[in-house]
């Protein structure tokens, strides 16, 4: 999620899977769901390798996507900090393509 100050200026901006801050001089990516929300490139790996790979996230099915604000009827993976926030497969796999597209991630989508 993105923190911002009274004025409307951006104060930080955080992954709402795993609270780290994205440092804006830094290399790493995040990828950026409806309202604001955000999935750094770390927790997107450690998503699609249990939803994706090895199929898990079941047990979160139908409930409410963080990223995309929608009920899903797809495996969801859980924040392992914020039991409340999920991903569903859609958004994972969208977030995998976006980012192999863009090169200067250097991400690589993760496999068993
Ligand atoms: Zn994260
Ligand atoms: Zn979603």
């Amino acid at each position: 999620m993105h923190e911002t100050r009274p004025d409307g200026t951006l104060l930080r901006s955080t992954c709402d899977f795993c609270g780290k801050e994205w440092d804006p001089h830094g290399t790493d990516l995040m990828i950026e769901g409806h309202q604001g929300s955000l999935i750094c490139t770390r927790c997107l790996s450690i998503a699609y390798l249990d939803v994706s790979v090895h199929r898990g996230g079941f047990e979160h099915q139908g409930s409410k996507c963080t990223m995309c604000i929608e009920e899903r009827d797809q495996p969801q993976w859980q924040s392992p900090v914020n039991e409340a926030n999920r991903v569903c497969l859609r958004c994972i796999k969208q977030g995998a393509t976006a980012l192999e597209k863009d090169e200067e991630s250097g991400w690589k989508r993760p496999s068993a």
